[in-house]
């Protein structure tokens, strides 16, 4: 039963976040996607479908594109393949309470003979992505004799892909909706267009967050905010 644990944390006549169902994957067998979740902390869940459900890792710093970095991921319960294209706000109160960006999807295909049970069971998982933004080889290594055993790294291989200097908070976009994550905590409209100039984390400036993410663009954040707070007080006006 491997959605079991899944299950078992989620109620779902409260939760937005799909029950296991009969959906087919999206990339034929070999999806994979990672979600922007600000919940009590904010962190990237990667997920890779491997034996019919989606393998997850959570990790803090997020994947990178940079060779030289080897981010932690912690290593958590299999979600449905009809996760993989959730993107929406988990009310407070539920488990992983918060927002949940579509950050990243695409396919991926497994290096190597073994299957990707077989190379998650030796703790040296090796794949290549092609996503809208991580793309080329990657490793998931098992930290062995380490805690509880769910500690891996998600380390981006050398290769033509490979960025220097990569910096993740950049590209703090949906791929679904083009949003930000403070555009999906508010519900609103997806976006026209998906690009990258849509999407800068700080857009929008959350006080919650420390203050080294939102220093370069508080000027611009408190800019966009205004119109947003107005055009609600209008709709309040115009709906009464
Ligand atoms: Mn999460």
């Amino acid at each position: 039963m491997p959605l079991e644990e899944y299950v078992s944390k989620r109620r779902f006549e409260k939760t937005p976040e799909p029950p296991p169902g009969p959906a087919k994957s999206p990339g034929g067998g070999n999806y994979f996607c990672v979600q922007r979740h600000d919940a009590t902390r904010l962190h990237y869940d990667f997920r890779l479908e491997i034996d019919g459900v989606l393998k997850s890792w959570a990790v803090p710093k997020g994947p990178t594109l940079d060779p030289g970095l080897k981010h932690f991921a912690a290593h958590v319960e299999d979600h449905p393949v009809e996760y993989g294209s959730f993107e929406g706000t988990i009310p407070a109160g539920n488990y992983g309470a918060g927002s949940v960006m579509l950050w990243d999807r695409g396919t991926f295909e497994l290096l190597g003979d073994a299957s990707g049970l077989e190379q998650m069971a030796r703790g040296d998982l090796k794949f290549r992505l092609d996503g809208e933004k991580l793309k080329g080889e990657f490793a998931l290594v098992l930290m062995k004799g380490r805690g509880k055993g769910n500690e891996w790294l998600l380390i981006k291989k050398r290769d033509a892909y490979a960025v220097p200097g990569w910096d993740v908070e950049s590209h703090a976009y949906s791929v679904l909706s083009g949003r930000t994550q403070e555009e999906i905590a508010r519900n609103l409209p997806a976006r026209e267009t998906k690009s990258e100039t849509a999407g800068a984390a700080d857009r929008v400036w959350d006080s919650s967050r420390p203050a080294k993410r939102a220093s370069k663009s508080a000027a611009t954040a408190s800019a966009t905010a205004q119109p947003i707070e107005a055009a609600q007080a209008k709709k309040k006006r115009t709906s009464t």
